[in-house]
């Protein structure tokens, strides 16, 4: 009876109890080299760099339209400095589809107006508009850096980065005193920290003149003295404040990581790894690192940007494929986040088809809310496809959904993908407190996310 019973039920089981010890020690080796991607990386132009520095390493080049491409050839493209697209030719043409992983480097933040620096009252601030999906209140009282790119009208590009840096000084968001509270702590958590109350302290001392606005003056001198801009340069800047906290393990028995936007940088790593390891593989494989996923996918750098076809279509002309029936044969691995189920809040959750932390990667066969709506919901044939070549590579995964019905809901660039006649399906890390300045995920199931691209590449 008991075998009957082993045969017949489908158990989770935790991914510890199912790696070995020499395992567990790829796990942490992995983990180690995640975690300085991570902290090298705060934001998607960041994260881009680095990316392109590890492909040069590993023998990726630019990729050029008309460029003579052989199987085991490596190249890449930059979109702007903002999302990266890299392919390793596989010993098969791109009649027969290409394998696609597609994460996003781009993460929730603070970005600053185009007309930001303003004096109040004797204090300098600047003016934020929020980017992606955050929970405000947690944005303020925490210390923050100051990333991102100033385009002058002489065309050249400052890069500025303030906080990162041992000795640098940072930067942060006031928060009301409890003692004076009463009436904020009545408001709800949407309403306690409105949009606008998102301005970021950055100077206190006035200038040595008598006109007005003197410590914004002061302010602006040190950046004039620093990286010779005005305050007319903010119009055509791109900066944003970041979280300052560095990547650190977590918990006792160090099993996982706390840090800045492991959504979806956790996957984006899973999947440079994985390009990187491939070797010889079959179909071409390409890797995706998207910017704008968190606010849709919309703007040149995003999914629904014609780049990616663009930079299909070169490879396929390189081969004498047309695009279509290449896209039509193509498989794409959608890696991004997933909630991970929190015991503090079960509520949203459902238990029976959550994620877990230390289960492995996750697999999405649809995302979206209301009714599956807003998602590309992948057929029973392509997660039988992933459960296949999982079972065949010793990947641990585990089925998730965001959420219990009707609880809300989320998307990725997996609809961008299928809508192209890509067969795509969602899998990737679960996260605790996604979307907060400080993020946690599990170093097993980072591990298991490159595994499982790893095997799609090679399947
Ligand atoms: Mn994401
Ligand atoms: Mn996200």
């Amino acid at each position: 009876m008991d075998d009957l019973r082993k045969q017949l039920f489908y158990e989770r089981k935790n991914g510890y109890e199912q790696i070995d010890a020499s395992e567990h020690a790829l796990v942490e080796e992995y983990a180690q080299d995640y975690m300085k991607f991570l902290d090298a990386s705060k934001t998607e132009r960041e994260a881009v760099a680095n990316a392109i520095a590890l492909a040069k390493e590993n023998g990726f080049v630019p990729f050029e339209p008309g460029m003579t491409l052989a199987p085991g050839s490596k190249v890449y493209r930059s979109n702007r400095g903002k999302s990266l697209l890299l392919a390793v030719i596989g010993q098969e043409s791109l009649a027969q589809g290409a394998v696609i992983a597609g994460a996003h480097v781009d993460c929730p933040r603070l970005d600053l107006k185009q007309n930001p620096l303003y004096e109040s009252d004797e204090l300098a601030f600047f003016k934020t508009h929020y980017y992606g999906g955050i929970k405000k209140y947690q944005w303020v009282a925490i210390p923050l850096e100051l990333h991102g790119v100033v385009s002058l009208k002489d065309g050249s590009t400052i890069e500025i980065t303030v906080g990162k840096n041992p000795g640098e000084p940072k930067f942060v968001i006031t928060d009301l005193l409890p003692h004076l509270a009463q009436d904020q702590m009545k408001k709800t958590l949407a309403e306690g920290i409105t949009g606008e109350a998102l301005n970021i302290l950055i100077g206190s001392v006035p200038y040595d003149d008598d006109e007005k606005d003197k410590v914004k003056f002061a302010v602006l001198s040190i950046l004039n003295d620093n990286y010779g801009i005005t305050e007319e340069d903010f119009l055509s800047a791109e900066l944003c404040a970041v979280p300052a906290f560095d990547v650190t393990e977590i918990g006792f028995d160090r099993s996982m990581i706390g840090g800045y936007g492991h959504d979806d940088r956790s996957c984006a790593y899973a999947e440079l790894k994985a390009v990187f390891d491939v070797k010889d593989p079959r179909r071409t494989c390409v890797c995706i690192l998207a910017d704008k996923e968190e606010i849709g996918s919309d703007g040149v750098t995003g999914m629904q940007s014609a780049a990616f076809d663009c930079f299909m279509k070169d490879l396929c002309v390189a081969q004498g494929v047309d695009l279509r029936r290449c896209y039509e044969k193509s498989f794409c691995l959608s890696a991004d986040v997933t909630n991970a189920f929190d015991p503090t809040y079960p509520d949203v959750s459902e238990k029976m088809n959550d994620s877990r932390v230390n289960y492995g990667l996750a697999i999405a066969k649809y995302t979206g809310s209301r009714g599956k709506y807003d998602t590309s919901d992948a057929s029973a044939e392509t997660v039988g496809f992933v459960r296949r070549i999982f079972a065949d590579s010793h990947v641990i995964w585990q089925m998730a959904e965001l959420g219990k019905v009707d609880q809300g809901g989320g998307g990725t660039i997996a609809k961008y993908m299928a809508n192209r006649n890509i067969e795509t399906i969602d899998a990737g890390v679960p996260v605790l407190s996604m979307h907060a300045p400080f993020e946690v995920v599990g170093k097993l199931d980072c591990y298991m996310t490159y595994k499982g691209v790893l095997a799609v590449y090679r399947s």
